[in-house]
């Protein structure tokens, strides 16, 4: 039997929500960054970064993210504003706000399904020079490699 390893198995799970995703109007562009786009055999999770036009799909957008959980459960989805402003990350409840553990947390479920502080300091720098594989784009022109300020 051919075993599949991590790092395909996480590819696997983020063309997956691409391929749901990418059909969203609000979607701008889709990358995986990090270890897994590093090439990774063993990646510790996986982050896609997600440019969005707006939130207002965000509830679809957690489903779809949500359902890469059948593939492992250490995904994040970092979301972006088209001028690369970070906003937060993906809630991984199904309700959100709810009660558990994560949407306690200051931040998560204002608006729903957005997670905007968790322990988590998001570095513009290290996390825009990490490696990054572009699943979806509506840009034209290379976005990630050269933001705009
Ligand atoms: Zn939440």
């Amino acid at each position: 039997m051919v075993k599949e390893n991590k790092n395909q198995i996480l590819r696997e799970a983020a063309g997956d929500f691409t391929k749901k995703a990418s059909m969203l109007s609000s979607v701008l562009e889709i990358a995986i960054a990090g270890s897994v786009a590093g090439g990774d055999l063993y990646p510790n999770d996986l982050d896609i970064s997600l440019i969005v036009n707006n939130i207002e799909e965000l509830a679809q957008i957690s489903k779809y993210a949500r359902q890469m959980s059948k593939y492992y459960h250490g995904w994040e989805v970092f979301l972006f504003d088209k001028n690369l402003s970070h906003l937060g990350r993906v809630c991984h409840r199904k309700e959100c706000p709810s009660r558990s553990v994560d949407c306690c947390v200051p931040g998560c479920g204002d608006p729903p399904y957005l997670r905007i502080h968790s322990g988590f300091k998001y570095d513009e720098k290290i996390f825009l020079s990490s490696p990054f594989d572009i699943l979806y784009t509506s840009f034209k022109e290379d976005r990630m490699a050269c933001p705009q300020r």
